[in-house]
């Protein structure tokens, strides 16, 4: 809930604050329990963050981020860590997020024992079982991670996300890294997963045509705003915002009757230490007006769960 992220930029000898990067500005959205929810937009947009501030692993600026009605952002680190036993992240790279001179057994038993859970025997028992649901096999146990290939290791940081049974998952970008073949697989691990375990899925991704088959709602993010949300089948078939029309004409349609135009978006992303005043989109819409350039357009519903920031729609 009006979520902010704001990181100092410093500058010279004595590293004066010269401004701040508006990496998340005024985000609000809701996810709804056992649903996937799909954060996208370019590299740079702030998706991540918004991912790691919701997480509590950057602590927001301002605003408000709401668990089942408990305000995570104003809580202490020990409060945090009871809560994070409900809510784990995926990260994009698998090859970064294992440490190599653990094995397996051992990566996947440190959060059973930082919370304190089972003895040994019941430990092994639950990694056990958690390898053999993500597709892994037991006799993997002994072995460290480099000796694993990138589908297999992104399998092992799922399986570390979910050993403590949590309620959400923020999995960022978490095919990204992978070969296109593997891609599909731990998709729909994460689909199986979902169903079996009642995940509530946070899909962070620059890449719509990924998302489309995941995600129930979606939110569009440019320069650090939320430029649009809704249910995904609504955005796919009728994107309102001119920045998803853009994003959504590079991909191919599936239907090949439906002919589509590729929208080339000119002009470069703006800085967000100076993001334009009015929508922050300004410098390359094609559909720009002189409103634009001044005032910033507000989240509203166009239609039912489906709303949009753009100065066309108020
Ligand atoms: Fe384009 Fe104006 Fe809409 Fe921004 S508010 S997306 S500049 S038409
Ligand atoms: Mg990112």
């Amino acid at each position: 809930k009006q979520l902010h992220v704001h990181f100092p930029v410093k500058k010279g000898f004595l590293q004066r604050t010269q401004g701040y990067v508006r990496a998340v500005d005024d985000v609000s959205f809701t996810i709804a329990k056992g649903e996937t929810f799909g954060l996208v937009g370019e590299s740079g947009c702030g998706k991540s963050t918004t991912g790691r501030a919701i997480l509590n692993l950057i602590k927001p600026t301002s605003g408000q981020v709401l668990f089942d009605q408990e305000d995570l952002a104003g809580m202490s680190t020990a409060q945090m860590r009871m809560k994070r036993k409900n809510m784990q992240m995926v990260f994009q790279d698998p090859y970064a997020s294992l440490n190599p001179r653990l094995t397996v057994e051992e990566i996947l038993e440190e959060p059973l024992k930082a919370h304190q859970i089972g003895d040994p025997e019941e430990r092994k028992r639950k990694i056990a079982e958690m390898m053999e649901v993500c597709g892994l096999n037991r006799a993997y146990l002994k072995r460290y991670a480099h000796e694993f290939s990138g589908g297999q290791r992104q399998r092992i940081c799922i399986a570390r996300a979910l050993i403590l049974k949590p309620e959400l998952i923020v999995a960022d970008e978490p095919v990204s890294a992978l070969d296109v073949s593997i891609q599909s697989q731990i998709l729909n691990l994460l689909q199986d997963l979902q169903e079996e375990f009642k995940l509530t899925y946070l899909f962070i991704s620059h890449d719509l045509a990924v998302v489309h088959h995941l995600c129930n709602r979606l939110g569009v993010m440019y320069l650090g705003r939320m430029v649009e949300i809704g249910a995904a089948e609504k955005i796919y078939e009728n994107p309102l915002h001119p920045y998803t029309q853009s994003l959504l004409s590079a991909i191919p349609a599936a239907d090949p009757r439906k002919k589509k135009e590729r929208i080339l978006l000119r002009g470069e992303v703006p800085s967000p230490v100076n993001p334009p005043q009015g929508c922050a989109f300004v410098t390359r819409c094609p559909k720009a007006m002189e409103i634009c350039k001044k005032e910033r357009p507000l989240l509203i519903e166009a239609a039912e769960d489906h709303l949009v920031a753009c100065h066309l729609f108020t």
